[in-house]
């Protein structure tokens, strides 16, 4: 009997307009029936929040005259909850989210939408993988999805053990000058934060967040650090946030009721 084709959820928080879920979509082509169903405007940075107070609608979305996915006015969490349950629903043998344009290392990954919605997946029982290209404008998506085909290929074969997805960043370079893979663990590096206070035309005050990135590893194999010796680079992330070292020493705390 001839085996089905793997049924891949498709989604990324840059929004179902934006190019890398296209290339993904494309990518997922060649080894499955992938199934779009995406934020209908970016929502990067919004980790992994679900819309509660406000209904979720959903749109048939048309990308060159054709059916592209759905467009879902919510967080990319929102939409593998509701794709799952709602649109598709079946469980799918794969999510994928991205191919995010920007990287989603170090504490960003806290706070990367991309990564929240591979999460989610990971949370529903499934397989999930996040892909991030280390850039905001390169548009160049060849190496990154030749990748992501790859690595989709073996997650669905080998599986993944519940609570873990992988988060993937592959370098804005051409294919000729990434040295190769690299397992990693997430980094340190934050931003050096601060508001820049404008006036607007009313003259109201206003403040946009701003920063400078603080790198603070130097090992090998960590995530930015292996991006910046051109690796691609895969980390194994989970959700279960107990620190166990410190779970063991608050028991000898004697802390009183
Ligand atoms: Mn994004």
């Amino acid at each position: 009997m001839e085996k089905s084709r793997p049924r891949i959820l498709v989604t990324n928080d840059d929004g179902i307009h934006a190019p890398g879920i296209y290339a993904l979509y494309e990518a997922m082509k060649e080894i499955g029936d992938p199934y779009v169903v995406a934020p209908d405007s970016e929502r990067s940075a919004v980790g992994h929040a679900i819309t509660l107070s406000d209904p979720l609608r959903v749109w048939e979305f048309e990308r060159n005259g054709h059916f592209f996915g759905w467009a879902v006015n919510g967080t990319p969490a929102d939409c593998v909850k509701l794709g799952v349950k709602a649109i598709l629903n079946f469980q799918p043998d794969l999510v994928v989210s991205g191919i995010n344009q920007g990287p989603n290392t170090a504490l960003n990954v806290i706070y990367s939408g991309t990564v929240s919605a591979a999460t989610e997946g990971t949370i529903m029982g499934i397989p999930s993988i996040a892909f991030s290209l280390t850039s905001f404008r390169r548009d160049d998506f060849s190496v990154a999805t030749r990748f992501a085909k790859q690595l989709a290929r073996t997650v669905l074969k080998h599986g993944l053990p519940p609570g873990t997805l992988l988060n993937v960043n592959i370098p804005a370079l051409p294919a000729s000058e990434i040295k190769g893979i690299r397992i990693t663990r997430q980094g340190r590096g934050r931003y050096e934060e601060y508001f820049e206070k404008r006036t607007d035309p009313m003259n109201r005050v206003y403040y946009w967040l701003s920063g400078t990135k603080l790198f603070l590893d130097t090992e090998d194999d960590v995530d930015e650090v292996a991006i910046s010796q051109h690796y691609i680079s895969i980390t194994p992330l989970q959700f279960d946030l107990t620190d166990y070292k410190m779970l063991e020493e608050l028991k000898n705390w004697e802390i009183e009721f």
